[in-house]
């Protein structure tokens, strides 16, 4: 069956002393990140850990972070990365959500573990991962390990749940997601065919690794028997200077980190010579920002993937040959790619059934990468895996060569005066404007034409523009009905806890009030 700790096992077998993880001052060997995990799992078969129980991670990304993934699976257990952004209500809830038994524990969030415990009649032990003193009534993450005999791997896999990945809660409240070991591995496998991954990868972490998009990682990187970089969490500075540091081969993004890369003034002061590959997704991606950073850094291949928590979470990948600024080839960067190995895409109408290859419709998945459910949640599931095929809330379309080109999230669709505007194309016009660094298109309330375009935006440092140069900008690109009728300038935009731009929080000022 497919097994995420026979990677472990497989690495430590071919590479036994090449470094598997680097955080800090740290670095642990295939065959002690192995131990480690055996340990690990041994301490919680020692507090009465049974399989299919629930260990939770809240923390900031570390060594011992990648160590709780896998001990979780070595334990027959299912792992559930918390996300590090909440506030203690949501935090709570989450917890409450996935009854976790076990819950690692970094030192910021002592605080919130010792104010949410007494509410999560489930959580019974709390291991404290952090590097400062351990508190009182939590367990000492080192002193356990080193008084733990190595467990037995329990050999889980095929159809159990290996993690609960909460989505981004762009939309709304997050989902907990159930994805298998067959899941996760078939989307690691799909990542390694279509960006020809080997064990040479040394690989940053540069994401929170409590989102799916970052998290997913962790496995393709030990399937590979590849070297693991861990920093803590995200910054512009930090992953530059661990590139240069550690010649890191690959990382991967969403695309908000990609434009703050980009945006870094002192960008060329690092050495990235050792970068080979960048994947990104999870969010819409720019196409003049792709642009800019093709040229920026010659020497990277990039590979984007779309997909969703739901899905592993890749369903697509555009590949490093279609990175292409080749006028024949240069329409292809607005697309997310076509379809990994083992998926079948397919756009279709309100009643499932296909429509035409150009035609814009809801996208839908099949393949071993589609979740098996919501926890806790069956009529959900039912609902978005009806079919047989998940149901993604995404329009977008196929074109003829298999390229899948997303045009919006449904529920951001604008209708105005009976015409549909897909803000991701009214986007791409606005952001090629050159004083503009973000952007995100909106519908507004209006009374004649029910919604009206309207665009939220960000300039790049010390540049501006007025609005009617910016909505001129964008009559020269896209059909006057999509352009933005008004413009709203910010500092900065409202990011959700997977760093996407929160429409939900954009929209809701001007909807006040209404229905
Ligand atoms: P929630 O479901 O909680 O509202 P979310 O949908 O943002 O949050 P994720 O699973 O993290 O949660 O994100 C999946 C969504 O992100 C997709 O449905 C799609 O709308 C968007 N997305 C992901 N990758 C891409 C991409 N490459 N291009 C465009 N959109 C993307
Ligand atoms: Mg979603």
């Amino acid at each position: 069956t497919m097994q995420l700790t026979l990677a472990l096992h497989r690495a430590q077998r071919l590479f036994p002393d090449k470094t598997a993880v680097v955080f800090a001052e740290r670095r642990w060997t295939y065959t002690q990140f192995l131990d480690r995990v055996a340990r690990l799992a041994g301490v919680l078969k020692g507090l009465g850990f049974q399989p299919g129980d629930r260990v939770a991670m809240l923390s900031h990304s570390s060594d011992r972070y990648l160590e709780f993934f896998f001990a979780a699976f070595w334990a027959g257990g299912i792992a559930v990365p918390v996300s590090t952004r909440y506030a203690l209500p949501e935090t709570t809830f989450l917890m409450q959500d996935c009854g976790a038994k076990v819950l690692l524990v970094g030192d910021d969030f002592v605080e919130m573990a010792e104010a949410l415990k007494p509410q999560c009649p489930d959580l019974a032990h709390m291991i404290h991962a952090g590097e400062g003193p351990c508190p009182a009534g939590m367990i000492a993450y080192d002193a356990a390990l080193a008084g733990a005999e190595p467990a037995p791997d329990a050999r889980r896999g095929g159809d159990d749940i290996a993690v609960l990945f909460y989505t981004g809660g762009t939309t709304g409240r997050s989902k907990g997601v159930m994805l298998t070991h067959t899941n996760c591995m078939a989307n690691s496998f799909g990542g390694m065919v279509h960006t020809k991954l080997d064990s040479s990868v040394v690989g940053l972490h540069a994401g929170p690794l409590y989102h799916a998009a970052a998290g997913s990682r962790v496995f393709t990187n030990t399937l590979l028997g590849a070297t693991h970089v861990v920093i803590p969490r995200f910054t512009v500075k930090g992953v530059l200077e661990a590139i240069q540091t550690h010649r890191i081969t690959m990382t991967s993004m969403v695309p908000t980190m990609m434009t703050m890369i980009l945006n870094e003034p002192d960008l060329d002061r690092y050495d990235l010579s050792s970068l080979q590959l960048i994947g990104y997704g999870g969010a819409p991606m720019p196409v003049a920002t792709l642009e800019a950073l093709i040229q920026r850094l010659p020497h990277v291949r990039f590979a984007q993937a779309y997909g969703m928590t739901e899905l592993s979470p890749a369903c697509t990948y555009l590949e490093p040959a279609d990175h292409s600024l080749d006028p024949a080839k240069v329409h292809r960067l607005a697309s997310g790619g076509r379809a990994i190995v083992g998926c079948d895409i397919r756009v279709v109408d309100e009643n499932d059934r296909d429509v035409p290859v150009g035609q814009i419709g809801e996208i839908i998945v099949a393949g071993a990468t589609v979740m098996k459910g919501y926890w806790g949640q069956p009529e959900m599931t039912a609902e978005a895996l009806r079919g047989g095929y998940m149901h993604t809330g995404d329009a977008g379309y196929l074109d003829a060569d298999g390229y899948l080109f997303v045009s919006d999230r449904i529920k951001d669709m604008i209708v105005t005066g009976g015409e549909n505007v897909y803000s991701i194309e009214v986007e791409n016009a606005v952001l090629t404007h050159p004083a503009i660094r973000e952007c995100a298109v909106i519908g507004v309330p209006h009374d004649i034409w029910g919604e009206a375009v309207h665009a939220v935006v960000t300039f790049k440092a010390g540049q501006s523009a007025t609005a009617e140069e910016i909505i001129a900008h964008c009559k020269t690109r896209i059909a006057g009905f999509k352009c933005p009728q008004t413009i709203e300038v910010r500092d900065e935009m409202p990011l959700s806890q997977a760093n996407k731009i929160l429409k939900t929080a954009l929209r809701s000022p001007h909807w006040e009030g209404r229905a």
